[in-house]
């Protein structure tokens, strides 16, 4: 069970608990609710910051309903020119490497520089196995009290490309209510990177001592992607071993071609829970913010995702159409089977139904 899952459990019965008291409050409980909020009163309360009435809209942009749907495409809207002010920061490693501890040492230092911070998170298991690597636990309480930070879990989809176009929405809305350091995070197993990638501005590959790439299950496009690479539980006995892992990335990196944001890739070393090494990673983060913003870089990507996310959407309205065109889901089924029976070739078969969608047969 993913952890949204677990809490829309948990709100479930938390629905009978004061009727069990007192009949009157569990119905202004209820009444409460179902209070439908205007538009208008959700984009206020964001933009004051108002973090209930935040995690009522990301709920909004979470649900499957149309009318939610529609009511937070609204709310997106009219947030979108209170949004964008921000850094945005992808963090991935595999599991264990220490991402949650990782994520409140830095949040907690990133607010101590008088910084507000929203936590996401993109985990493909919970898509995948209905399961969740990412949940389960209980993650960053410390930071989860800050009156600055807002956590929120990955959304539950069934597909990685709808769980990340919604974490997509949330960062816009957490930035208009002045979360203006965004972390996203993800497990670091291939494809949620790409993901995590098309909305982030800058990616930090966390990477424990001692253990190669093969042992740490990364594939080279994530180091690639990698803007900075953080070699984490330096401490204690392991100090030595995460100095050796640092050079050898160090060496691996010094092969890689220049990005085309200019950022040198750097790796150091870092402790989460002796919480050192965390102010130079931040401190790098906003070298890289600032180089990419003097090179015009920041902002070209920026653009450049939104125009990914428009293309994206257009792409999934369009194969949702197609998808639920009644014609066309009649014959899709006899044209699966002459294709599986050899009678037909795929492309053919998949110009008939195209042609057929278009009413040009
Ligand atoms: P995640 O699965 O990547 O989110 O990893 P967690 O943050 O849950 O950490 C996994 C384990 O590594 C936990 O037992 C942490 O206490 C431990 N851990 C995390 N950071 C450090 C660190 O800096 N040093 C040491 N020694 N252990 C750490």
């Amino acid at each position: 069970m993913s952890f949204s899952e677990k809490n829309i459990k948990k709100d479930k019965s938390s629905k009978s608990l004061p009727g069990a008291v007192n009949p009157n409050a569990a119905q202004q409980f209820l009444r409460k609710k179902k209070k439908n909020r205007s538009v208008e009163d959700f984009v206020k309360g964001i933009i004051k910051g108002d973090r209930m009435i935040l995690s009522q809209a990301i709920t909004l942009v979470e649900s499957t309903r149309s009318s939610d749907q529609s009511k937070a495409q609204q709310i997106i809207e009219a947030c979108l020119p209170h949004s964008g002010n921000s850094i945005r920061i992808g963090i991935t490693g595999i599991p264990g490497v220490g991402k949650s501890t990782f994520i409140e040492a830095l949040g907690k230092y990133v607010i101590s520089q008088k910084r507000k911070v929203a936590v996401l998170a993109i985990d493909p298991s919970s898509s995948v196995t209905k399961g969740s690597i990412l949940g389960d636990k209980t993650r960053m309480n410390d930071l989860s009290l800050e009156k600055n930070a807002f956590i929120r879990p990955s959304p539950a989809g069934t597909s990685l490309g709808g769980v990340a176009r919604k974490t997509r929405e949330t960062i816009l809305l957490c930035e208009a209510a002045g979360f203006e350091t965004i972390f996203v995070e993800t497990v670091g197993v291939g494809q949620s990177e790409t993901a995590v990638h098309s909305m982030v501005d800058f990616f930090l590959l966390l990477l424990v001592p001692g253990a190669g790439d093969e042992l740490q299950g990364i594939k080279r496009g994530i180091v690639e992607m990698a803007d900075i690479l953080a070699v984490n539980k330096a401490d204690g006995d392991q100090i030595a071993a995460a100095k050796n892992a640092r050079r050898e990335y160090r060496n691996a990196l010094h092969l890689m071609p220049l990005k085309e944001s200019e950022i040198q890739p750097k790796v150091l070393t870092c402790s989460a829970i002796e919480q050192t090494g965390i102010d130079e990673i931040w401190k790098l983060l906003l070298e890289n913010q600032k180089l990419t913003k003097k090179n015009h870089f920041f902002d070209k990507k920026r653009k450049e995702q939104s125009l990914f996310w428009l293309h994206e959407q257009i792409g999934n309205g369009l194969k949702d159409f197609f998808y639920k065109n009644e014609k066309v889901k009649k014959r899709l089924e006899e044209i699966e089977k002459e294709v599986l029976e050899g009678k037909r070739n795929s492309f053919s078969a998949a110009d008939e139904l195209l042609n057929m969608f278009l009413d040009k047969k």
